[in-house]
């Protein structure tokens, strides 16, 4: 059965969104806390939104083999430590993650059985304006991740299930759906 869902798709798209609403409509779910060598954002928690790692941590648990995947983006690191996964996965606990898409091919090679969602944003132009419109990143930061974008977009036909975030309802509606079935 079905326990990992891995949630994938460009920065800005709305993943975060569309899981917090995921997680409000399926309470069984429980989301994995990644790590990340980036610099926390303004009202983000240690261990809550991140587990945020100095460089030297980070690589140190990635020799130390903790990670079940990890990857750069943007300019720094981030990877799903493999204590979030472990027990959830070992007690039935479904689990979902928020991750990148190099992350998502890592985690499709060692665990196959997992759910991998695509959520796609309706444009380029309107990824563009949604990150902009968020301002949590810089001019320059935005740019990263939209050059970072046009690749992720281009991996789509990978994914088992795509979800194209136009409208949050309906996205939100469509995405319940899929994890909701593989949960049945
Ligand atoms: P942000 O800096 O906006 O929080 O995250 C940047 C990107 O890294 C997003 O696409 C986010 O989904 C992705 N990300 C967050 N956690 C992980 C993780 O554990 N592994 C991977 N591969 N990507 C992650």
């Amino acid at each position: 059965m079905a326990r990992v869902f891995v949630i994938t798709g460009p920065s800005g798209v709305g993943k975060g969104t569309l899981i917090r609403g995921l997680m409000e409509r399926l309470p069984d779910l429980e989301l994995s806390v990644s790590a990340t060598t980036r610099e926390p954002r303004a009202g983000e928690r240690d261990g809550v939104d991140y587990h945020f790692l100095s460089r030297d941590e980070f690589d140190r648990r990635v020799a130390a083999g903790d990670f079940v995947e990890h990857a750069d983006y943007a300019g720094r690191s981030y990877g799903t430590l493999r204590s979030e996964l472990e027990d959830r996965v070992a007690a039935g606990v479904p689990v979902v993650l928020e991750i990148e898409v190099q992350g998502a091919r890592q985690v499709r090679a060692a665990m196959p059985e997992a759910v991998q969602v695509f959520i796609a944003p309706p444009s380029l132009p309107a990824l563009r304006t949604r990150l902009v419109g968020r301002g949590t990143d810089d001019a320059a930061e935005v740019e990263r991740r939209l050059q970072v974008a046009e690749q992720e977009l281009a991996a789509q036909p990978e994914f088992g299930h795509v979800v194209v975030n136009d409208r949050l309802d309906d996205a939100l509606e469509q995405l319940t759906t899929v994890v909701s079935d593989e949960l049945d």
